[in-house]
């Protein structure tokens, strides 16, 4: 057996796999390609095990080696990544219709019953599919995305699913050139963190600020976060930029002047560093380096980033126990947590937007919204509604019980110093505080 070589199939295993998909996703980076990464599990393979035997059961990994390679083409690389999980990279492919006709190809394959003495089975097998970079240009992002678009798949019940689109229409050079302009664009000091001014909606005494990152290309402008952080998130560079907004965020937090007390600090956390054993290290060290008496961190997450719950939940509670707070954002959008909701170790939930701005026209945005606050006070949750831009929309927040609201009508973001003249502003509206 060489080195890096599944005993059982003779393909590559996982480790080797990896380092190959690391090398081939720089080649497509230079080249500006397309690669496509598809991954496959076998159906009830432990059905197969537990009826056939462990050596039939082998026979099946063998015979779908077998497939597999001849799927590929010559320069495309097979692997066999788990128990009874292969992957497929093919470098070089047009889109995902290409890789689409390989999924079918194999899935015929297939379609031929498997025989082994006088076992004779019909083999199936479900597929995930993610494209660099379309979907991701970090090899453990796209990895982990093909893998979860194979759980959905799963979930479906279909045989094949590619990895959701992040919406955006970029042509595939100006993504590449974004994220290229991106990766400098701390050093040339053109990221700058705004923030949102957010008030208790009984007295509208202000509470807090959500910090949203700016970014002022030299060449193009300012760029939407709706632009860059997707691209941000799937290059990977999504990580040094938080650690530099945390600590942004809680360094200018830390120089404003108001008699509001305490006063808290919202920073958004990407679904991907949720997962990371490493990101309760790094939020204290942030803490650390510029915590101040009276100002409390906040976390945004969203509901993507509760998908593999148990872990992710283990480290929020890390997060909380460092004195941070966790806040759901754009709540009800996403795969909704209902089930496992009352052990969601969160302090506070953020209405999302899309229902506030119906409140008033929409009766199922009413209903929705009340539905929320009421089950997030029954969990003992607080609930912000973000994107209010009107006195008639705060009002009927104000009858659902709404504890925060946070809009234009309070105040658009601004930077550090604009938001500390917003604050001087409140504090002569609201003094005797
Ligand atoms: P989000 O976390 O849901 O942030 C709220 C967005 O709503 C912000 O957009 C804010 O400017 C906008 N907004 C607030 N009040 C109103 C209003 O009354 N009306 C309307 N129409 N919009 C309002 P922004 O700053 O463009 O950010 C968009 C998204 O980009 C954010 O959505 C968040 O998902 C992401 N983002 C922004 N900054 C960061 C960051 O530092 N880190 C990460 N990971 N994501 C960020
Ligand atoms: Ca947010
Ligand atoms: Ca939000």
């Amino acid at each position: 057996m060489a080195l890096g070589e599944d005993e059982l199939t003779g393909l590559a295993d996982r480790r080797n796999f990896l380092a190959v998909l690391r090398r081939q996703v720089v080649f497509a980076n230079d080249r500006r390609n397309v690669l496509a990464l598809i991954v496959m599990d076998v159906d009830g393979f432990s059905r197969i095990n537990a009826t056939h035997g462990f050596d039939f059961g082998d026979q099946v990994l063998r015979h779908l080696a077998v497939l597999l390679k001849g799927v590929g083409r010559p320069g495309d690389h097979t692997a066999r990544i788990g128990g009874d999980r292969f992957a497929l990279l093919l470098p070089r492919v047009l889109n995902s219709g290409h890789a689409e006709l390989a999924v079918q190809k194999l899935q015929r394959l297939l379609d031929v019953p498997f025989q082994v003495g006088e076992h004779q089975v019909r083999l199936a097998a479900t597929v995930g599919v993610a494209l660099c970079p379309q979907h991701a240009t970090h090899p453990d992002y796209l990895l982990r995305l093909a893998e979860k678009a194979l759980v959905s798949a799963r979930a479906a019940g279909i045989n094949c699913a590619v990895s959701p689109d992040g919406g955006e229409t970029l042509d595939l050079a100006e993504f590449w050139d974004i994220e290229i302009e991106l990766d400098g664009a701390l050093n040339r000091g053109e990221l700058a963190m705004h923030y949102q001014p957010q008030v208790r909606v009984g007295d509208l005494v202000p509470v807090g600020v959500e910090a949203l990152m700016r970014w002022t290309s030299r060449t193009r402008g300012a760029v939407k976060p709706d632009v860059f952080i997707p691209i941000a998130e799937r290059s990977g560079l999504i990580k040094k930029l938080t650690i530099w907004a945390l600590n942004t965020a809680l360094r200018q937090a830390s120089q404003w002047e108001h008699p509001f007390g305490e006063f808290t600090v919202a920073v958004n956390l990407p679904p991907a560093l949720v997962a990371q054993h490493d990101l309760p290290d790094l939020v204290e060290n942030a803490m650390k380096l510029w915590g101040r008496e009276g100002i409390v961190l906040v976390l945004e997450i969203t509901e993507r980033s509760l998908m593999d719950s148990r872990h992710s939940f283990d480290i929020l509670s890390r997060l909380r126990a460092l004195g941070a707070r966790v806040s759901i954002d754009d709540f009800g959008t996403g795969y909704s947590c209902l089930a496992y909701f009352k052990d969601i170790p969160a302090d506070e939930l953020k209405v999302d937007r899309s229902f506030v701005s119906g409140l008033l026209t929409d009766t199922a945005s009413v209903h929705v919204s009340s539905l929320i606050i009421d089950l997030a006070h029954r969990f003992g949750l607080a609930v912000v509604a973000e994107g209010i831009e009107d006195e008639p929309t705060l009002t009927a927040l104000r009858a659902l019980g709404c504890d925060t609201a946070q809009g234009y009508l309070f105040g658009r973001p601004l930077p550090s110093d604009d938001l500390q003249k917003w604050l001087d502003g409140a504090a002569l509206a609201h003094q005797g505080l």
